[in-house]
């Protein structure tokens, strides 16, 4: 089944993770070994990008920057749009990669590969949108202009969890914009970067472009390189707060520019007004849904007092339906996390919340097959717990009680993380107050849905510890690109603004 995917997507034995291909490229950098975390078998390797290719790809990338920037917008939007064809083409067979590599369920990785599409469409339109201002100018005869122009080579590092969707939020946006792009995936996602990129090196070559998109699969080594290097102007990095920690730091440093996107810690408030039959099955899919492995996974559940146990008993029943298994079977909800590493993670999280006085009502045991598959987690905890204040990449719900809407919204606002929070409500009040200045401090904030799964359209991101970058829809293209602010004097005089007066007399 997986070897005809891997030749339809032209996946071999070995894949090199820099292309477009330099033939003359001396030995790759180490081998890079995704595993299917359905089964814990080897997929295909790839081999990561030495230094020096490294090196030679951004090369390459500044190269084709001074041409790309002068390349009409629209005429780069008509590349971006090919690339949405590419990808429409070969949504089924990527998103069953993005299954296969991520665990998934298949619906997931082709909604994931429809996002990408979605952002193609998006960055087209985009193209013919790079609005600046007429500002009204003090002086006589004076006009100001605020217009934008292409930044340069922008570095795009990005996490397993959205092996692809998260390249297209920002690359498409860049190409349009008139940068020129150098991609380093995750160590443990290339093979769904390799394939991404086979459709674009198609495109670009068709369009005389090739050295816009360039890939350079690494790990940290290369990340590292990235952070450090002047030739790229901006780095967006996708990932933990750990990861962010560094990239604020090593790309401060050299006072360059970084976009972050963040962990999250994201907050379900349900109200006593909530309509329960949208709150439980928009919990269940933010909680449970890609097991919990979205930067927007619902991790806090906040109830009312009066709803409490109701709701408890509601979300043990439809865990109980959740089926867990081989994530490209159709009828599965749940499948594997990315890996033993992850396993471990939940069971040491949900041993610290039963060391700090949490239950675990429902869930959180390892299946006994292979792979990395375990059931959700429901716990009942308490929002002073250390521990429910961490981002726990793993399927770990933890619900508590609250009796106002103020103490909803501070326990909602007071973990580090501020990226989605939702409120299910039909007071009209309560969901105004949550959507007001003293209401979410997070980037997303919505009513009556969950926490995941935003369309591109808006801008994503989130606040605090999450980062502040916001890259997608709305004017999120404006972080790719300089702005210049321009006076323009078709006067006889040179009249100072302020009223200055410097007088120098006439010779
Ligand atoms: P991670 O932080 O382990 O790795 C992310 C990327 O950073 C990888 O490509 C990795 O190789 C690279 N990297 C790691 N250390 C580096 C260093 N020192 N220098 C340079 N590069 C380095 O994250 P992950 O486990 O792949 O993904 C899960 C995390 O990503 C979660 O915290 C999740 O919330 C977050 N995430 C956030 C968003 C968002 O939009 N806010 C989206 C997806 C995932």
């Amino acid at each position: 089944m997986f070897e005809e995917l891997f030749q339809r997507l032209g996946i071999g034995e070995v894949n090199r993770g820099v292309t477009p291909v330099d033939e003359r490229a001396p030995a790759a950098g180490p081998l890079l070994r995704p595993t299917n975390p359905a089964s814990g078998s080897a997929l295909p390797t790839v081999q990561s990008a030495s230094p020096e290719e490294y090196d030679r790809a951004v090369d390459r990338a500044r190269a084709a920057f001074t041409s790309w920037r002068t390349v009409p917008p629209p005429r780069r939007g008509e590349v971006v749009r090919q690339i949405g064809e590419g990808l429409r083409a070969r949504k089924a067979d990527l998103g069953l990669l993005i299954t296969l590599e991520t665990g998934k369920i298949r619906t997931e990785g082709e909604g994931e590969v429809q996002e990408m599409i979605d952002m193609c469409d998006f960055a087209v339109g985009l193209s013919r949108q790079l609005y600046g201002l007429t500002i009204a100018s003090e002086r006589p005869l004076h006009r100001m202009i605020e217009q934008w122009h292409p930044l340069g080579p922008i570095g795009i590092v990005t996490a397993f969890n959205f092996p692809a969707a998260v390249w297209a939020w920002n690359a498409m946006i860049a190409a349009v914009c008139g940068d020129t792009i150098v991609w380093k995936p995750s160590p443990r996602t290339p093979l769904t970067a390799v394939a991404v990129q086979r459709i674009v090196d198609g495109v670009a070559r068709a369009n005389d472009c090739e050295d816009v998109f360039q890939l350079c699969a690494g790990g940290e080594d290369i990340g590292r390189r990235m952070l450090d290097d002047r030739r790229l102007p901006l780095i967006s990095a996708t990932g933990s707060c750990r990861l962010g920690r560094v990239v604020g730091e090593v790309v401060g440093r050299r006072l360059g520019r970084s976009l972050l996107e963040l962990g999250g810690n994201n907050a379900i408030i349900i109200a006593p007004s909530a309509e329960l039959e949208l709150a439980i099955p928009a919990t269940v899919f933010a909680a449970v849904g890609t097991a919990g492995q979205r930067c927007t996974t619902a991790r806090r559940l906040i109830v009312h007092e009066s709803l409490h146990d109701r709701v408890l008993e509601s979300l043990a029943s439809a865990y109980r339906r959740v089926r867990i298994g081989d994530p490209w079977d159709d009828s599965v909800l749940m499948g594997p996390l990315i890996s033993e590493d992850s396993v471990a993670s939940m069971m040491a999280a949900l041993e610290a919340a039963r060391s700090q006085g949490g239950e675990v009502v429902w869930g959180g045991r390892r299946l006994d097959r292979p792979g990395y598959f375990v059931e959700p987690a429901l716990v009942r905890a308490r929002p002073e717990m250390p521990i429910v204040g961490e981002e726990t990449f793993a399927p770990i719900l933890y619900v508590m009680p609250y009796r106002t809407i103020d103490e909803a919204i501070a326990i909602q606002n007071s973990v580090e993380q501020g990226l989605t929070s939702a409120v299910f409500t039909n007071d009209f009040r309560e969901a105004e107050q949550f959507l007001s200045a003293e209401g979410s401090d997070c980037g997303i904030a919505n009513v009556n849905i969950g926490t995941s799964g935003a369309e591109i359209g808006g801008a994503f991101g989130g606040e605090k510890s999450t980062g502040g970058g916001r890259e997608a829809g709305s004017d999120s293209w404006k972080a790719y690109m300089r702005r210049q602010t321009c006076t323009i004097n078709r006067g006889r005089e040179l009249p100072l603004a302020q009223g200055v007066r410097f007088d120098i007399g006439r010779d």
